[in-house]
Protein backbone atom coordinates (compact mmCIF):
# COMPACT_ATOMS: atom_id res chain seq x y z
CA UNK A 1 0.00 0.00 0.00
CA UNK A 2 0.99 3.44 -1.15
CA UNK A 3 2.47 5.33 1.82
CA UNK A 4 2.68 9.50 2.60
CA UNK A 5 4.74 10.94 4.83
CA UNK A 6 4.95 14.72 4.93
CA UNK A 7 8.59 15.97 4.06
CA UNK A 8 8.64 18.15 7.01
CA UNK A 9 12.54 18.70 6.57
CA UNK A 10 12.65 19.68 3.71
CA UNK A 11 9.76 22.22 4.19
CA UNK A 12 11.49 23.72 7.35
CA UNK A 13 14.53 24.23 4.84
CA UNK A 14 13.02 26.16 2.24
CA UNK A 15 10.70 28.10 5.06
CA UNK A 16 13.49 29.00 7.03
CA UNK A 17 17.07 28.70 5.96
CA UNK A 18 16.23 29.38 2.21
CA UNK A 19 13.47 32.20 2.53
CA UNK A 20 13.99 33.41 6.27
CA UNK A 21 10.38 33.29 6.74
CA UNK A 22 10.80 34.19 10.29
CA UNK A 23 12.35 37.20 9.72
CA UNK A 24 10.02 38.08 6.96
CA UNK A 25 7.30 37.51 9.28
CA UNK A 26 9.00 39.24 12.04
CA UNK A 27 8.87 42.91 9.86
CA UNK A 28 5.67 42.89 8.32
CA UNK A 29 2.95 44.21 11.45
CA UNK A 30 0.59 42.10 10.30
CA UNK A 31 2.09 38.80 10.90
CA UNK A 32 4.28 39.88 13.58
CA UNK A 33 2.14 39.00 16.15
CA UNK A 34 0.10 36.21 14.90
CA UNK A 35 2.77 33.83 13.81
CA UNK A 36 6.95 33.33 13.97
CA UNK A 37 9.07 30.29 13.45
CA UNK A 38 8.01 28.16 16.11
CA UNK A 39 4.57 28.15 15.38
CA UNK A 40 4.84 27.64 11.81
CA UNK A 41 6.53 24.39 12.56
CA UNK A 42 4.43 23.46 15.38
CA UNK A 43 1.36 24.16 12.42
CA UNK A 44 3.27 21.71 10.06
CA UNK A 45 4.10 18.82 12.36
CA UNK A 46 -0.28 18.78 13.20
CA UNK A 47 -0.71 19.09 9.39
CA UNK A 48 1.60 16.04 8.86
CA UNK A 49 -0.18 14.60 11.12
CA UNK A 50 -3.84 15.10 9.73
CA UNK A 51 -2.83 14.62 6.01
CA UNK A 52 -0.62 11.64 7.01
CA UNK A 53 -3.35 9.75 9.07
CA UNK A 54 -6.67 11.52 8.25
CA UNK A 55 -6.66 11.74 4.40
CA UNK A 56 -3.94 9.99 2.95
CA UNK A 57 -5.53 6.57 3.45
CA UNK A 58 -8.90 7.46 2.05
CA UNK A 59 -6.99 8.01 -1.41
CA UNK A 60 -7.47 5.00 -2.98
CA UNK A 61 -10.68 3.72 -1.36
CA UNK A 62 -12.21 6.73 -2.70
CA UNK A 63 -10.85 6.58 -6.08
CA UNK A 64 -12.01 3.11 -6.35
CA UNK A 65 -15.85 3.86 -5.19
CA UNK A 66 -15.86 7.64 -6.34
CA UNK A 67 -18.53 10.17 -5.71
CA UNK A 68 -22.23 9.01 -6.36
CA UNK A 69 -25.09 10.82 -8.02
CA UNK A 70 -29.20 9.69 -7.14
CA UNK A 71 -31.59 12.26 -8.30
CA UNK A 72 -29.51 15.40 -7.81
CA UNK A 73 -28.11 14.27 -4.35
CA UNK A 74 -24.43 13.69 -4.81
CA UNK A 75 -22.70 11.42 -1.74
CA UNK A 76 -18.65 11.39 -1.34
CA UNK A 77 -17.04 7.91 -0.79
CA UNK A 78 -16.93 6.06 2.43
CA UNK A 79 -15.40 8.24 4.96
CA UNK A 80 -15.58 11.21 3.86
CA UNK A 81 -17.95 12.98 5.72
CA UNK A 82 -16.59 12.07 9.21
CA UNK A 83 -12.83 12.60 7.65
CA UNK A 84 -14.23 15.96 6.60
CA UNK A 85 -15.52 17.06 9.88
CA UNK A 86 -12.55 16.29 12.07
CA UNK A 87 -10.76 18.43 9.22
CA UNK A 88 -12.78 21.18 9.76
CA UNK A 89 -12.46 21.05 13.68
CA UNK A 90 -9.06 22.16 13.76
CA UNK A 91 -9.76 25.42 11.22
CA UNK A 92 -7.90 23.96 8.07
CA UNK A 93 -10.01 26.03 5.76
CA UNK A 94 -9.21 28.90 7.22
CA UNK A 95 -5.42 28.68 7.71
CA UNK A 96 -4.76 31.90 5.72
CA UNK A 97 -8.14 33.55 5.58
CA UNK A 98 -9.15 37.06 7.10
CA UNK A 99 -9.00 37.28 10.31
CA UNK A 100 -11.40 39.74 10.92
CA UNK A 101 -14.02 37.18 9.56
CA UNK A 102 -12.88 34.39 11.32
CA UNK A 103 -10.06 33.20 9.29
CA UNK A 104 -6.46 32.62 11.12
CA UNK A 105 -4.60 35.03 9.12
CA UNK A 106 -1.43 32.67 8.52
CA UNK A 107 0.83 33.48 5.47
CA UNK A 108 0.51 31.89 2.28
CA UNK A 109 4.47 30.79 2.76
CA UNK A 110 3.33 28.63 5.94
CA UNK A 111 -0.14 27.59 3.80
CA UNK A 112 1.55 26.62 0.85
CA UNK A 113 3.22 23.79 2.23
CA UNK A 114 0.06 22.85 3.83
CA UNK A 115 -1.48 22.82 0.28
CA UNK A 116 1.20 20.55 -0.96
CA UNK A 117 0.66 17.78 1.75
CA UNK A 118 -2.74 18.04 1.39
CA UNK A 119 -2.48 17.21 -2.35
CA UNK A 120 -0.05 14.86 -1.71
CA UNK A 121 -2.13 12.54 1.01
CA UNK A 122 -5.83 12.80 -1.01
CA UNK A 123 -6.04 15.14 -4.35
CA UNK A 124 -10.06 14.57 -4.40
CA UNK A 125 -10.61 15.39 -0.64
CA UNK A 126 -8.25 18.79 -0.55
CA UNK A 127 -10.27 20.10 -3.81
CA UNK A 128 -13.38 20.49 -1.63
CA UNK A 129 -11.93 22.80 0.71
CA UNK A 130 -9.44 24.68 -2.24
CA UNK A 131 -12.18 25.95 -4.13
CA UNK A 132 -13.63 26.95 -0.78
CA UNK A 133 -10.83 29.19 0.00
CA UNK A 134 -10.52 30.79 -3.51
CA UNK A 135 -14.67 31.75 -3.19
CA UNK A 136 -13.25 33.75 0.20
CA UNK A 137 -10.46 35.19 -0.92
CA UNK A 138 -12.74 36.56 -4.13
CA UNK A 139 -15.86 37.74 -1.37
CA UNK A 140 -12.96 39.26 0.92
CA UNK A 141 -11.73 41.16 -2.03
CA UNK A 142 -14.88 42.48 -3.77
CA UNK A 143 -17.80 42.11 -1.93
CA UNK A 144 -20.27 44.05 -0.23
CA UNK A 145 -19.58 44.13 4.11
CA UNK A 146 -23.26 42.55 4.61
CA UNK A 147 -22.37 39.99 2.18
CA UNK A 148 -18.70 39.30 3.80
CA UNK A 149 -20.23 39.30 7.28
CA UNK A 150 -23.05 36.71 6.04
CA UNK A 151 -20.77 34.40 4.28
CA UNK A 152 -16.94 34.24 5.31
CA UNK A 153 -17.40 33.19 9.02
CA UNK A 154 -19.01 29.71 7.28
CA UNK A 155 -16.51 29.50 4.82
CA UNK A 156 -13.39 29.68 6.69
CA UNK A 157 -15.19 27.65 9.48
CA UNK A 158 -15.84 25.07 6.59
CA UNK A 159 -19.36 24.56 8.02
CA UNK A 160 -20.11 25.64 4.49
CA UNK A 161 -18.24 25.38 1.06
CA UNK A 162 -17.48 27.47 -2.27
CA UNK A 163 -17.24 26.67 -5.39
CA UNK A 164 -16.29 28.25 -8.93
CA UNK A 165 -19.12 28.01 -11.43
CA UNK A 166 -17.28 29.40 -15.05
CA UNK A 167 -17.35 27.05 -18.15
CA UNK A 168 -20.51 26.17 -20.01
CA UNK A 169 -20.80 23.83 -22.19
CA UNK A 170 -20.00 26.17 -24.46
CA UNK A 171 -17.34 28.37 -23.27
CA UNK A 172 -14.18 26.93 -22.08
CA UNK A 173 -11.13 28.99 -22.60
CA UNK A 174 -13.17 31.98 -24.11
CA UNK A 175 -15.36 32.73 -21.28
CA UNK A 176 -16.75 35.73 -23.02
CA UNK A 177 -18.91 33.29 -24.84
CA UNK A 178 -20.78 32.22 -21.74
CA UNK A 179 -24.73 32.89 -22.02
CA UNK A 180 -26.20 32.61 -18.24
CA UNK A 181 -28.69 35.32 -17.64
CA UNK A 182 -28.88 37.70 -14.56
CA UNK A 183 -32.13 39.46 -14.51
CA UNK A 184 -32.67 42.27 -11.86
CA UNK A 185 -35.27 41.66 -9.56
CA UNK A 186 -37.45 44.54 -7.42
CA UNK A 187 -35.49 43.96 -4.15
CA UNK A 188 -31.96 44.37 -5.27
CA UNK A 189 -31.41 40.25 -5.99
CA UNK A 190 -30.97 38.81 -9.68
CA UNK A 191 -32.26 35.89 -10.85
CA UNK A 192 -29.70 33.40 -12.42
CA UNK A 193 -30.66 31.11 -15.36
CA UNK A 194 -28.33 28.86 -16.98
CA UNK A 195 -26.20 25.73 -17.16
CA UNK A 196 -22.56 24.97 -15.63
CA UNK A 197 -20.73 21.87 -16.64
CA UNK A 198 -17.19 20.83 -15.12
CA UNK A 199 -17.74 22.66 -11.55
CA UNK A 200 -15.91 20.83 -8.65
CA UNK A 201 -18.21 20.11 -5.49
CA UNK A 202 -21.15 21.97 -6.81
CA UNK A 203 -22.91 19.50 -4.85
CA UNK A 204 -22.17 16.95 -2.29
CA UNK A 205 -22.45 15.96 1.26
CA UNK A 206 -19.61 17.15 3.20
CA UNK A 207 -21.40 20.89 4.14
CA UNK A 208 -24.76 22.38 5.17
CA UNK A 209 -24.39 24.85 2.38
CA UNK A 210 -22.63 25.48 -0.97
CA UNK A 211 -21.95 28.72 -1.73
CA UNK A 212 -21.30 29.51 -6.11
CA UNK A 213 -19.64 32.20 -7.57
CA UNK A 214 -21.17 32.06 -10.68
CA UNK A 215 -20.52 34.28 -13.64
CA UNK A 216 -23.36 35.54 -15.54
CA UNK A 217 -24.60 38.60 -18.11
CA UNK A 218 -27.80 40.90 -17.42
CA UNK A 219 -29.85 40.64 -20.26
CA UNK A 220 -28.41 44.44 -22.31
CA UNK A 221 -24.47 43.80 -20.88
CA UNK A 222 -22.31 44.36 -23.80
CA UNK A 223 -20.67 41.10 -25.82
CA UNK A 224 -17.83 39.48 -25.02
CA UNK A 225 -15.55 39.31 -21.37
CA UNK A 226 -16.56 43.08 -21.22
CA UNK A 227 -20.36 42.28 -20.33
CA UNK A 228 -19.85 39.55 -17.44
CA UNK A 229 -21.08 39.98 -14.09
CA UNK A 230 -20.01 37.86 -10.93
CA UNK A 231 -22.83 36.54 -8.32
CA UNK A 232 -22.70 34.59 -4.66
CA UNK A 233 -25.89 32.14 -5.34
CA UNK A 234 -26.17 29.82 -2.41
CA UNK A 235 -27.49 26.61 -2.25
CA UNK A 236 -29.94 27.42 0.66
CA UNK A 237 -30.92 31.10 1.04
CA UNK A 238 -29.46 32.63 4.10
CA UNK A 239 -31.37 34.34 6.37
CA UNK A 240 -29.73 38.08 7.82
CA UNK A 241 -28.71 36.53 11.32
CA UNK A 242 -27.31 33.70 8.92
CA UNK A 243 -29.77 31.00 9.64
CA UNK A 244 -30.42 28.48 6.63
CA UNK A 245 -33.72 28.87 4.64
CA UNK A 246 -35.46 27.76 1.89
CA UNK A 247 -33.68 25.80 -1.10
CA UNK A 248 -32.62 28.04 -3.93
CA UNK A 249 -33.78 27.24 -7.55
CA UNK A 250 -30.47 25.12 -8.81
CA UNK A 251 -29.43 21.30 -8.68
CA UNK A 252 -27.03 19.01 -10.24
CA UNK A 253 -28.30 17.62 -13.24
CA UNK A 254 -25.48 14.69 -13.00
CA UNK A 255 -21.50 13.83 -12.19
CA UNK A 256 -18.98 13.52 -15.04
CA UNK A 257 -17.30 9.87 -15.39
CA UNK A 258 -13.61 10.90 -15.41
CA UNK A 259 -9.90 9.59 -15.71
CA UNK A 260 -9.39 10.67 -12.04
CA UNK A 261 -10.22 12.71 -9.32
CA UNK A 262 -12.75 10.09 -8.51
CA UNK A 263 -14.00 11.18 -5.38
CA UNK A 264 -14.24 14.85 -6.57
CA UNK A 265 -17.80 15.47 -7.35
CA UNK A 266 -17.62 17.63 -10.70
CA UNK A 267 -21.22 18.29 -12.00
CA UNK A 268 -23.18 20.11 -14.18
CA UNK A 269 -25.37 22.43 -12.37
CA UNK A 270 -28.53 23.92 -13.32
CA UNK A 271 -29.62 27.27 -12.33
CA UNK A 272 -33.16 27.77 -13.02
CA UNK A 273 -34.13 31.28 -11.97
CA UNK A 274 -31.71 31.29 -8.63
CA UNK A 275 -31.33 33.64 -6.22
CA UNK A 276 -28.09 35.73 -6.26
CA UNK A 277 -26.38 38.52 -5.35
CA UNK A 278 -23.89 40.91 -7.10
CA UNK A 279 -20.34 40.63 -5.74
CA UNK A 280 -18.18 43.39 -7.57
CA UNK A 281 -19.22 46.26 -10.17
CA UNK A 282 -21.47 45.34 -13.03
CA UNK A 283 -19.74 44.09 -15.81
CA UNK A 284 -16.43 43.60 -13.93
CA UNK A 285 -17.16 40.14 -12.88
CA UNK A 286 -14.07 38.74 -14.92
CA UNK A 287 -11.91 40.97 -13.40
CA UNK A 288 -13.28 40.03 -9.78
CA UNK A 289 -13.46 36.10 -10.16
CA UNK A 290 -9.83 36.20 -11.40
CA UNK A 291 -9.04 37.23 -7.59
CA UNK A 292 -10.16 33.57 -6.91
CA UNK A 293 -8.92 32.26 -10.54
CA UNK A 294 -5.31 33.60 -9.51
CA UNK A 295 -5.38 32.23 -5.98
CA UNK A 296 -6.34 28.61 -7.55
CA UNK A 297 -3.54 28.85 -10.19
CA UNK A 298 -1.39 28.52 -7.66
CA UNK A 299 -3.02 26.17 -5.40
CA UNK A 300 -3.03 23.68 -9.13
CA UNK A 301 -0.15 24.40 -9.67
CA UNK A 302 1.05 23.02 -5.97
CA UNK A 303 -1.59 19.74 -6.92
CA UNK A 304 1.08 19.03 -9.52
CA UNK A 305 4.20 19.77 -6.77
CA UNK A 306 2.16 17.50 -4.59
CA UNK A 307 1.45 14.55 -6.35
CA UNK A 308 4.98 14.04 -7.80
CA UNK A 309 6.47 14.27 -4.15
CA UNK A 310 3.61 11.35 -3.20
CA UNK A 311 4.85 9.27 -6.52
CA UNK A 312 8.92 9.97 -5.56
CA UNK A 313 8.37 8.71 -1.96
CA UNK A 314 6.66 5.42 -3.26
CA UNK A 315 9.05 5.44 -6.06
CA UNK A 316 12.37 5.22 -3.43
CA UNK A 317 10.96 2.87 -1.29
CA UNK A 318 10.44 0.63 -3.95
CA UNK A 319 13.77 1.24 -5.51
CA UNK A 320 15.41 0.21 -2.32
CA UNK A 321 13.69 -3.03 -1.79
CA UNK A 322 12.79 -4.59 -5.18
CA UNK A 323 15.67 -6.59 -6.55
CA UNK A 324 16.50 -7.10 -9.88
CA UNK A 325 20.08 -7.44 -12.34
CA UNK A 326 23.37 -6.47 -10.88
CA UNK A 327 24.91 -2.59 -10.85
CA UNK A 328 26.87 -1.82 -13.99
CA UNK A 329 30.02 -1.22 -12.37
CA UNK A 330 30.08 -4.19 -10.09
CA UNK A 331 27.81 -6.15 -7.63
CA UNK A 332 26.68 -4.01 -4.65
CA UNK A 333 24.73 -7.08 -2.90
CA UNK A 334 26.38 -10.30 -2.99
CA UNK A 335 24.43 -11.41 -0.23
CA UNK A 336 21.45 -11.12 -2.25
CA UNK A 337 20.08 -12.54 -5.50
CA UNK A 338 20.03 -8.96 -7.18
CA UNK A 339 21.01 -5.64 -6.64
CA UNK A 340 18.37 -3.38 -5.80
CA UNK A 341 16.90 -1.19 -8.36
CA UNK A 342 18.47 2.29 -6.90
CA UNK A 343 21.92 1.27 -8.29
CA UNK A 344 20.99 1.20 -11.87
CA UNK A 345 22.01 4.46 -13.38
CA UNK A 346 18.57 5.05 -15.39
CA UNK A 347 16.73 4.41 -12.46
CA UNK A 348 18.70 6.42 -10.66
CA UNK A 349 17.98 9.05 -13.63
CA UNK A 350 14.26 9.19 -12.84
CA UNK A 351 14.47 9.52 -9.30
CA UNK A 352 16.60 12.45 -9.44
CA UNK A 353 14.40 13.81 -12.23
CA UNK A 354 11.91 13.56 -9.83
CA UNK A 355 13.55 15.27 -6.64
CA UNK A 356 15.62 17.94 -8.53
CA UNK A 357 12.24 19.08 -9.88
CA UNK A 358 9.77 18.50 -6.66
CA UNK A 359 12.24 20.57 -4.46
CA UNK A 360 12.57 23.30 -7.05
CA UNK A 361 9.13 23.65 -7.24
CA UNK A 362 8.64 23.55 -3.77
CA UNK A 363 10.75 26.18 -3.46
CA UNK A 364 9.78 28.10 -5.87
CA UNK A 365 6.16 27.83 -4.80
CA UNK A 366 7.34 29.27 -1.55
CA UNK A 367 9.06 32.12 -3.48
CA UNK A 368 5.63 33.11 -5.31
CA UNK A 369 4.00 32.61 -1.98
CA UNK A 370 6.32 35.28 -0.31
CA UNK A 371 5.92 37.88 -2.88
CA UNK A 372 2.16 37.27 -2.32
CA UNK A 373 2.48 37.78 1.55
CA UNK A 374 4.73 41.28 0.44
CA UNK A 375 1.86 42.28 -2.13
CA UNK A 376 -0.43 41.39 0.63
CA UNK A 377 1.70 43.20 3.75
CA UNK A 378 4.29 45.11 3.27
CA UNK A 379 4.01 48.58 5.07
CA UNK A 380 5.91 49.85 1.60
CA UNK A 381 3.74 50.67 -1.44
CA UNK A 382 6.82 50.00 -3.91
CA UNK A 383 7.34 46.94 -2.02
CA UNK A 384 3.72 46.24 -2.52
CA UNK A 385 3.99 46.81 -6.11
CA UNK A 386 6.82 45.16 -7.07
CA UNK A 387 5.48 41.76 -5.38
CA UNK A 388 2.09 42.38 -7.64
CA UNK A 389 4.01 42.78 -10.54
CA UNK A 390 5.67 39.49 -9.63
CA UNK A 391 3.44 37.29 -8.76
CA UNK A 392 1.24 38.49 -12.08
CA UNK A 393 4.37 37.47 -14.38
CA UNK A 394 5.27 34.31 -12.12
CA UNK A 395 1.10 32.43 -11.70
CA UNK A 396 0.73 31.10 -14.69
CA UNK A 397 4.08 29.75 -14.83
CA UNK A 398 4.22 28.09 -11.62
CA UNK A 399 0.43 26.73 -13.00
CA UNK A 400 1.76 25.30 -15.83
CA UNK A 401 5.41 24.24 -15.04
CA UNK A 402 4.37 22.86 -11.81
CA UNK A 403 1.80 20.51 -13.19
CA UNK A 404 3.74 19.79 -16.56
CA UNK A 405 6.67 18.80 -14.48
CA UNK A 406 4.55 17.03 -11.95
CA UNK A 407 2.87 14.83 -14.56
CA UNK A 408 6.51 13.80 -15.84
CA UNK A 409 7.38 13.10 -12.38
CA UNK A 410 4.76 11.14 -11.15
CA UNK A 411 5.59 9.09 -15.02
CA UNK A 412 8.76 8.49 -14.16
CA UNK A 413 7.48 7.56 -10.02
CA UNK A 414 5.34 4.96 -12.28
CA UNK A 415 8.07 3.37 -14.92
CA UNK A 416 10.76 3.19 -11.60
CA UNK A 417 7.93 0.19 -10.68
CA UNK A 418 7.62 -1.14 -14.04
CA UNK A 419 4.46 -3.45 -14.86
CA UNK A 420 3.80 -2.92 -11.38
CA UNK A 421 3.47 1.00 -11.95
CA UNK A 422 0.89 -0.09 -14.05
CA UNK A 423 -0.88 -2.29 -11.60
CA UNK A 424 -3.86 -0.13 -8.91
CA UNK A 425 -2.82 -1.80 -5.70
CA UNK A 426 0.56 0.40 -6.01
CA UNK A 427 -0.72 3.48 -5.99
CA UNK A 428 1.39 4.93 -8.68
CA UNK A 429 -1.04 4.77 -11.53
CA UNK A 430 -3.78 6.47 -9.27
CA UNK A 431 -1.02 9.34 -9.10
CA UNK A 432 -0.50 9.62 -12.93
CA UNK A 433 -4.56 9.88 -13.34
CA UNK A 434 -4.82 12.81 -10.74
CA UNK A 435 -2.14 14.96 -11.46
CA UNK A 436 -3.06 14.92 -15.40
CA UNK A 437 -6.36 17.34 -14.51
CA UNK A 438 -4.27 19.94 -13.19
CA UNK A 439 -2.55 20.45 -16.49
CA UNK A 440 -5.88 21.06 -17.95
CA UNK A 441 -8.06 23.02 -15.35
CA UNK A 442 -8.11 26.13 -14.24
CA UNK A 443 -6.82 27.55 -17.67
CA UNK A 444 -5.31 24.89 -19.75
CA UNK A 445 -1.46 24.88 -19.46
CA UNK A 446 -1.66 26.27 -23.39
CA UNK A 447 -3.34 29.68 -22.14
CA UNK A 448 -1.37 29.92 -19.32
CA UNK A 449 1.87 30.24 -21.54
CA UNK A 450 -0.47 32.85 -23.76
CA UNK A 451 -0.99 34.79 -20.74
CA UNK A 452 2.30 34.78 -19.56
CA UNK A 453 4.20 35.63 -23.24
CA UNK A 454 1.02 37.61 -24.93
CA UNK A 455 0.24 39.61 -21.28
CA UNK A 456 2.84 39.19 -18.66
CA UNK A 457 5.80 39.86 -21.04
CA UNK A 458 5.46 41.39 -24.42
CA UNK A 459 2.34 43.75 -23.30
CA UNK A 460 4.87 45.96 -20.87
CA UNK A 461 7.82 45.42 -23.53
CA UNK A 462 9.65 42.83 -20.81
CA UNK A 463 9.39 45.60 -17.69
CA UNK A 464 8.44 42.44 -15.34
CA UNK A 465 10.75 39.98 -16.46
CA UNK A 466 13.48 42.50 -15.84
CA UNK A 467 12.41 42.52 -12.10
CA UNK A 468 13.16 39.34 -11.96
CA UNK A 469 16.46 39.40 -13.72
CA UNK A 470 17.46 41.76 -11.69
CA UNK A 471 16.87 40.29 -8.31
CA UNK A 472 18.52 37.31 -10.00
CA UNK A 473 21.61 39.40 -10.90
CA UNK A 474 21.34 41.23 -7.24
CA UNK A 475 22.12 37.25 -6.53
CA UNK A 476 24.86 36.14 -8.90
CA UNK A 477 26.36 39.23 -7.70
CA UNK A 478 26.76 38.58 -3.97
CA UNK A 479 29.58 37.10 -2.05
CA UNK A 480 27.37 33.85 -0.96
CA UNK A 481 26.45 33.11 -4.50
CA UNK A 482 27.22 29.21 -5.02
CA UNK A 483 30.49 28.70 -7.71
CA UNK A 484 29.84 27.24 -10.32
CA UNK A 485 25.68 27.14 -10.02
CA UNK A 486 25.81 31.11 -10.11
CA UNK A 487 27.71 31.40 -13.31
CA UNK A 488 25.38 28.68 -14.64
CA UNK A 489 22.35 30.45 -13.55
CA UNK A 490 23.25 33.66 -14.93
CA UNK A 491 24.05 32.19 -18.80
CA UNK A 492 20.47 30.87 -18.44
CA UNK A 493 19.07 33.81 -17.40
CA UNK A 494 21.17 35.62 -20.43
CA UNK A 495 19.07 33.07 -22.52
CA UNK A 496 15.51 33.82 -21.55
CA UNK A 497 16.70 37.50 -22.01
CA UNK A 498 17.98 37.16 -25.53
CA UNK A 499 14.82 35.12 -26.42
CA UNK A 500 12.27 37.66 -24.64
CA UNK A 501 14.23 40.30 -26.71
CA UNK A 502 13.91 38.06 -29.68
CA UNK A 503 10.42 37.83 -29.54
CA UNK A 504 9.34 41.28 -28.98
CA UNK A 505 11.07 41.98 -32.23
CA UNK A 506 9.70 39.16 -33.94
CA UNK A 507 6.35 39.41 -33.06
CA UNK A 508 5.64 42.73 -34.11
CA UNK A 509 6.14 40.96 -37.78
CA UNK A 510 4.49 37.55 -37.70
CA UNK A 511 0.91 38.05 -35.48
CA UNK A 512 0.78 33.92 -35.31
CA UNK A 513 4.57 33.72 -33.44
CA UNK A 514 3.47 34.33 -29.31
CA UNK A 515 0.55 31.46 -30.00
CA UNK A 516 2.98 29.17 -31.88
CA UNK A 517 5.66 29.65 -29.67
CA UNK A 518 4.27 30.61 -25.88
CA UNK A 519 4.44 26.76 -24.46
CA UNK A 520 7.84 26.64 -25.14
CA UNK A 521 8.59 29.97 -23.93
CA UNK A 522 7.17 29.37 -20.34
CA UNK A 523 8.78 25.99 -20.27
CA UNK A 524 12.01 27.91 -20.85
CA UNK A 525 10.84 30.17 -18.01
CA UNK A 526 10.06 27.69 -15.80
CA UNK A 527 14.00 25.93 -16.22
CA UNK A 528 15.54 29.14 -15.19
CA UNK A 529 13.25 30.14 -12.22
CA UNK A 530 13.97 26.84 -11.15
CA UNK A 531 17.70 27.33 -11.44
CA UNK A 532 17.21 30.15 -9.51
CA UNK A 533 15.74 28.05 -6.67
CA UNK A 534 18.54 25.50 -7.31
CA UNK A 535 21.13 28.10 -6.61
CA UNK A 536 19.57 29.33 -3.74
CA UNK A 537 19.39 26.12 -2.06
CA UNK A 538 22.74 25.11 -3.39
CA UNK A 539 24.19 28.75 -1.50
CA UNK A 540 22.15 27.57 2.09
CA UNK A 541 23.78 24.23 1.69
CA UNK A 542 27.45 25.21 0.92
CA UNK A 543 27.18 27.00 4.11
CA UNK A 544 25.65 24.76 5.96
CA UNK A 545 27.50 21.53 4.83
CA UNK A 546 29.51 20.75 7.63
CA UNK A 547 26.79 20.59 10.13
CA UNK A 548 25.21 17.88 8.51
CA UNK A 549 26.43 16.17 5.57
CA UNK A 550 23.92 13.60 4.25
CA UNK A 551 21.05 16.25 4.14
CA UNK A 552 23.24 19.02 3.26
CA UNK A 553 25.37 17.10 1.15
CA UNK A 554 22.58 15.75 -0.95
CA UNK A 555 20.94 19.22 -1.86
CA UNK A 556 24.31 19.83 -3.78
CA UNK A 557 24.28 16.55 -5.52
CA UNK A 558 20.78 17.36 -6.43
CA UNK A 559 21.97 21.13 -7.53
CA UNK A 560 24.47 19.39 -9.53
CA UNK A 561 21.78 17.13 -11.12
CA UNK A 562 19.53 20.05 -11.95
CA UNK A 563 22.02 22.31 -13.42
CA UNK A 564 24.20 19.22 -15.66
CA UNK A 565 20.91 17.18 -16.43
CA UNK A 566 17.65 18.99 -16.61
CA UNK A 567 18.97 22.77 -17.25
CA UNK A 568 20.12 22.37 -20.60
CA UNK A 569 16.51 21.19 -22.02
CA UNK A 570 16.52 24.99 -22.54
CA UNK A 571 19.01 24.76 -25.03
CA UNK A 572 16.45 22.46 -27.26
CA UNK A 573 13.55 24.71 -26.41
CA UNK A 574 15.33 28.23 -27.23
CA UNK A 575 15.69 27.10 -30.78
CA UNK A 576 11.87 25.45 -30.99
CA UNK A 577 11.06 28.96 -30.15
CA UNK A 578 13.50 30.51 -32.74
CA UNK A 579 12.19 28.14 -35.65
CA UNK A 580 8.96 30.33 -35.18
CA UNK A 581 5.36 29.86 -36.56
CA UNK A 582 6.18 28.69 -39.74
CA UNK A 583 6.23 25.07 -39.60
CA UNK A 584 2.96 25.10 -37.71
CA UNK A 585 1.16 26.44 -40.55
CA UNK A 586 2.39 25.39 -43.44
CA UNK A 587 0.00 22.21 -44.00
CA UNK A 588 -3.53 23.22 -44.48
CA UNK A 589 -6.38 22.27 -42.14
CA UNK A 590 -7.73 19.66 -44.76
CA UNK A 591 -4.05 17.92 -44.70
CA UNK A 592 -4.31 17.01 -41.14
C1 LIG B 1 -12.40 17.58 -13.64
C2 LIG B 1 -12.67 19.01 -14.04
C3 LIG B 1 -12.96 19.95 -13.06
C4 LIG B 1 -13.25 21.27 -13.41
N1 LIG B 1 -13.62 22.18 -12.45
C5 LIG B 1 -14.13 23.40 -12.85
C6 LIG B 1 -14.75 24.27 -11.91
O1 LIG B 1 -14.80 24.00 -10.71
N2 LIG B 1 -15.30 25.42 -12.37
C7 LIG B 1 -15.28 25.77 -13.70
O2 LIG B 1 -15.81 26.82 -14.04
N3 LIG B 1 -14.67 24.97 -14.61
C8 LIG B 1 -14.11 23.79 -14.22
N4 LIG B 1 -13.53 22.95 -15.15
C9 LIG B 1 -13.46 23.38 -16.54
C10 LIG B 1 -12.04 23.68 -17.00
O3 LIG B 1 -11.55 24.84 -16.37
C11 LIG B 1 -12.06 23.76 -18.53
O4 LIG B 1 -12.26 22.45 -19.02
C12 LIG B 1 -10.80 24.36 -19.10
O5 LIG B 1 -10.67 25.71 -18.74
C13 LIG B 1 -10.73 24.25 -20.64
O6 LIG B 1 -11.94 24.59 -21.25
P1 LIG B 1 -12.60 23.58 -22.31
O7 LIG B 1 -12.66 22.24 -21.67
O8 LIG B 1 -13.86 24.15 -22.81
O9 LIG B 1 -11.53 23.47 -23.48
P2 LIG B 1 -11.41 24.47 -24.76
O10 LIG B 1 -11.46 25.87 -24.30
O11 LIG B 1 -12.35 24.02 -25.80
O12 LIG B 1 -9.92 24.15 -25.23
C14 LIG B 1 -9.57 22.97 -25.97
C15 LIG B 1 -8.09 23.06 -26.36
O13 LIG B 1 -7.88 24.21 -27.19
C16 LIG B 1 -6.91 25.08 -26.63
N5 LIG B 1 -7.32 26.47 -26.85
C17 LIG B 1 -8.52 27.03 -26.60
N6 LIG B 1 -8.51 28.33 -26.92
C18 LIG B 1 -7.29 28.62 -27.38
C19 LIG B 1 -6.65 29.80 -27.84
N7 LIG B 1 -7.28 30.98 -27.87
N8 LIG B 1 -5.36 29.72 -28.22
C20 LIG B 1 -4.69 28.56 -28.16
N9 LIG B 1 -5.24 27.41 -27.72
C21 LIG B 1 -6.53 27.43 -27.33
C22 LIG B 1 -6.87 24.74 -25.14
O14 LIG B 1 -5.61 25.04 -24.55
C23 LIG B 1 -7.16 23.25 -25.15
O15 LIG B 1 -5.99 22.53 -25.36
C24 LIG B 1 -13.19 21.65 -14.79
C25 LIG B 1 -12.86 20.70 -15.76
C26 LIG B 1 -12.63 19.39 -15.41
C27 LIG B 1 -12.34 18.40 -16.50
Amino acid sequence: MPEYHAPLRDMRFVLHEVFAAGQLWARLPALAGTVDAETADAILEEAAKVTGELLAPLNRSGDEEGAHWDNGVVSTPAGFREAYATYIEGGWVGLAGNPAYGGLGMPKMLAVQFEEMLYSANTSFTLYSALTSGCCLALDAHASEELKQLYLPRLYSGEWAGTMCLTEAHAGSDLGLLRTRAEPQADGSYAISGSKIFITGGEQDLTANIVHLVLARLPDAPAGSKGISLFLVPKFLVGSDGALGARNSLSCGSLEHKMGIKASATCVMNFDGATGYLVGELHKGLAAMFTMMNYERLSIGIQGIGCAEASYQNAVAYARGRLQGRAPGGTQAPQKSADPLIVHPDVRRMLLTMKALTEGGRAFSTYVAQQLDLAKHAEDADERRRAEALVALLTPIAKAFFTDTGLESCIHGQQVFGGHGYIREWGQEQLVRDVRIAQIYEGTNGIQALDLLGRKVMANDGAALRLFAEEIRAFVDTPAAPRPFASELLSALERLESISTWLLEQAGKDPALVSAVAVEYLNLFGYVAYAYMWAHMAAVAQASRASNEAFYGAKLSTAQFYFSKLLPRIHSLDAVIRAGSAPLLELADDQF
